[in-house]
């Protein structure tokens, strides 16, 4: 179920949407669709435009080639009208000149001079008629008794009383022949017709005009089809089957041709679709017909369909590369929002996750926590076992984190080997505390060896501005105070606890300084003297460490000697304590006090150290003293751990004479069995036994105890903390060897020591 956590984050890609399936759905999605459709869009249009550009250059190179055709037809039948009129009028000449002398002739007319007649005039026909228009004679024999209807052209001359008519040419109304004929009354009232065969010429013309027709149309491309209709706008005679020649030559066209315009259409003529252009032929300022020019389709329209399929396909290729891009970009974006937003060992989200989900200015609108649950010893579990062990254990972890932490509370992965929870709705610490004991018995569970070692810390917050960051700092400053403490399920934050830590830094950073030789003079070592309690003289001195500084004036050892072994600087601080104390030694031993012991503390850390003797030996070296002048005192506390590294060191030391004590015996939990085995030289009774002989009876303090023991061990027994001369004469009474205590002195400082002795044997 979609957590419906809209994250705003300054990453890459501006707005995602994240649910608990890791389910990513970038917006920008619609934004490619938009630029997929623009591209779209401008395709089509484009596919479109080019698509009717190529229609539309086929119909105009037709529309054009009509137009040319017209034009050349007309001027065809312009230059052939022409030559029809002059060679009319050639002939009227002739037909003239051969009337004059037909009808002037005072022979009588016959068949024979007729004939005769015709060849010397070189006419092809001569007639003779009657007053009432039939023939007598005619120059072939032929026709003879021939009589004119009334509407034919020689009745209509024979009515018409003109004396003499040249007509037409025209074909011949009985053998349908070319003919010129002219019409001349003779003196007997009757007439005669004379005719010039007019075939041969118009054929020539007709002929010529045709051929040139013919050979325009067969360079042509893009016309398929031609034909002429006349000025009555009847069909031309080859016009195709199928033609629906009443929709093509509608009223509309005819309107049109007749007004000297083109005229454009297109018709499906017997299954094949046409285009045709109607171009008007003019001829002296009159209709002289329109030529009809047919363009067959199916080549541009099989053009356009491949131009179209092309087109399609080019953008099928783009669609499909556009596609393939925002796919690839996606998925990209996927896999980095995958990377930077989530763990990839978990699954789970990150703290960029964390960052982005709460927005820049994040508020808390109830009581609510962070919980930080740090995996203590992975990087020793990783070393002893390997890092898919623990890579494993981290995952395992993180399964039954997802069980008990649930929306609306949000689990994060931070780093390997810390999670957090952010509780949204908290009822107060109980549950928090509940939460995390579950949380530690789950891990218990997981590994009942306790391998897997959780520390957890919470910190509260309550309504009102909400820092994730200051939340999660505050729960490490949590853990880190309470280091390597496991007692509590989980650890709250407080107020004090901050200034703790502050300090602690501030701690830190002097012993940081220090380790690598600046502000030493904030460093120093006290003597507190070692008293022999049967001679009441100064047997020895334990060196103190003391800090100072300007801004947290004296710190306590007991705080900076943890902090220095909190962070390892345990070991250049106790070199320095090392040296200081060995050139006290050789003042001393300068001074002629050689046989007086000088002890410093160590820290386990240090003993334990490969090179702890080795540099020992060097500073002893160093400082030209004997080391059987020097002693070391390790706490009791850490026995329990590394007794037999610890005893082995010990052997190394008492092989250079110098004396072990084991401090504040009896707070630990060490076994006296095993501390019999080790090679201690004195046992020093921690301060708690010296009170306790205030309060209690002798008898019930132990501490006469804990001194016959030591004996029985064969190690001296040294009293911490005497302050009080009851305490020095009950220790004096059951026999402990050493006192130190502010009853004798304080610590001193090198040269206040050095006083103490020499007054001691002058006193
Ligand atoms: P500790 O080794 O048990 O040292 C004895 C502590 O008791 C010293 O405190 C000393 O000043 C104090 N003391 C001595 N006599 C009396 C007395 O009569 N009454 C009271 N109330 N206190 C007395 P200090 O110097 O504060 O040291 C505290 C602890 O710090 C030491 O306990 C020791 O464990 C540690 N420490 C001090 N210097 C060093 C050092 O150089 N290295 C290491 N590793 N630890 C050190
Ligand atoms: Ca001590
Ligand atoms: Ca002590």
């Amino acid at each position: 179920m979609p957590i419906g956590v809209k994250i705003t984050a300054n990453h890459p890609q501006a707005e995602v949407f994240v649910s608990r399936r890791h389910h990513i759905r970038l917006l920008d999605f619609r934004l490619a669709l938009l630029v997929f459709l623009v591209i779209a869009a401008i395709f089509l249009i484009t596919g479109y435009w080019v698509v009717q550009r190529t229609r539309n250059f086929y119909l105009a190179q037709m529309a054009a080639e009509a137009h040319r055709l017209a034009g050349s037809y007309s001027q065809q039948v312009v230059v052939s009208a022409q030559a029809e009129e002059i060679v009319a009028s050639l002939l009227a000449a002739k037909i003239d000149v051969a009337g004059d002398v037909i009808v002037q002739t005072d022979r009588p007319y016959s068949d024979a001079l007729l004939s005769q007649l015709a060849e010397v005039l070189g006419v092809d026909e001569i007639y003779a008629y009657t007053p009432a228009g039939v023939i007598r004679h005619a120059s072939n024999g032929r026709t003879i008794g021939w009589t004119a209807t009334p509407d034919h052209p020689v009745h209509t001359f024979m009515v018409s009383g003109q004396a003499s008519e040249i007509g037409p040419i025209r074909s011949d109304t009985e053998s349908g022949v070319y003919y010129q004929y002219g019409y001349f009354r003779t003196s007997d009232g009757g007439f005669i017709q004379i005719g010039v065969l007019a075939d041969k010429i118009q054929a020539l013309l007709s002929q010529f005009e045709l051929q040139k027709m013919l050979g325009e149309l067969a360079q042509s491309d893009y016309i398929q089809y031609i034909g002429f209709a006349d000025a009555a706008f009847n069909p031309p005679s080859d016009s195709p089957a199928g033609l629906d020649w009443a929709r093509l030559m509608s009223p509309d066209a005819r309107e049109a041709i007749q007004a000297g315009e083109d005229v454009h259409a297109t018709q499906t003529v017997a299954g094949t679709p046409m285009y045709f252009d109607l171009s008007p032929v003019i001829v002296g300022g009159e209709l002289h017909g329109s030529l009809v020019l047919g363009h067959d389709m199916r080549a541009t329209n099989n053009l356009i369909r491949n131009v179209t399929t092309a087109w399609l396909a080019a953008l099928g290729i783009i669609f499909l590369l556009v596609m393939a891009t925002l796919i690839g970009v996606r998925l990209r974006n996927r896999l980095l929002f995958q990377e930077y937003y989530f763990n990839p060992l978990t699954g789970l989200p990150n703290r960029h996750y964390l960052d982005a989900s709460l927005g820049s200015a994040p508020q808390a609108d109830t009581d609510g926590a962070l919980i930080l649950i740090n995996c203590q010893n992975m990087s020793l579990v990783n070393t002893l076992y390997g890092y898919a062990f623990g890579d494993q254990m981290i995952r395992s972890l993180a399964n039954e984190l997802k069980q008990l932490i649930r929306e609306p509370d949000q689990l994060i992965h931070m780093i390997s080997d810390r999670f957090v929870a952010l509780i949204r709705q908290s009822d107060g610490r109980d549950g928090l505390v509940s939460l995390c004991d579950h949380i530690q018995a789950a891990a218990v569970r997981l590994y009942p060896d306790k391998k897997l070692k959780l520390a957890i810390a919470a910190v509260e917050c309550h309504p009102g501005p909400l820092e994730p960051d200051k939340l999660i700092r505050q729960a490490s400053l949590v853990l880190r105070h309470h280091a390597g403490q496991n007692s509590q399920a989980c650890y709250f934050y407080d107020q004090a606890m901050e200034e703790t830590l502050e300090r602690q830094d501030q701690i830190e950073t002097i012993l940081r300084s220090l380790s690598v030789g600046q502000g030493l003079e904030q460093f120093s070592l006290v003597y507190q003297p070692i008293v022999d309690l049967k001679t009441m003289r100064i047997a020895g001195f334990e060196a103190l460490s003391r800090l100072k500084t300007a801004r947290l004036g004296f710190v306590p050892p007991p705080e900076f000697i943890a902090i220095a072994e909190q962070t390892q600087l345990i070991v250049p601080l106790g070199q320095r304590v090392l040296r200081l104390a060995c050139r006290f030694i050789a003042d001393l031993t300068k001074a002629g006090f050689g046989q007086i012991r000088v002890s410093v503390n160590i820290s386990a850390l240090e003993l334990l150290r490969d090179a702890f003797v080795p540099d020992l030996d060097a500073i002893v070296r160093e400082t030209g003293i004997d080391s059987a002048s020097l002693g070391v005192e390790l706490t009791e506390s850490v026995f329990s751990d590394n007794i037999d590294l610890i005893n082995e060191r010990f052997m190394q030391l008492k092989a250079r004479n110098i004396r072990i004590a084991i401090d504040d015996f009896g707070t630990g939990y060490s076994s006296l069995s095993r501390e019999r085995d080790l090679a201690v030289d004195a046992i020093k009774i921690d301060k708690s036994f010296i009170d306790r002989l205030l309060d209690l009876e002798p008898d019930q303090a132990m501490t006469g105890d804990i001194v016959s023991l030591a004996h029985r061990m064969g190690h001296l027994a040294i009293a911490e903390g005497v302050e009080f001369e009851n305490q020095r004469a009950y220790l004096q009474s059951v026999g402990c060897d050493l006192m130190q205590g502010y009853l004798f002195s304080k610590p001193v400082d090198a040269k206040t020591a050095l006083d103490l002795l020499q007054r001691q044997n002058e006193g």
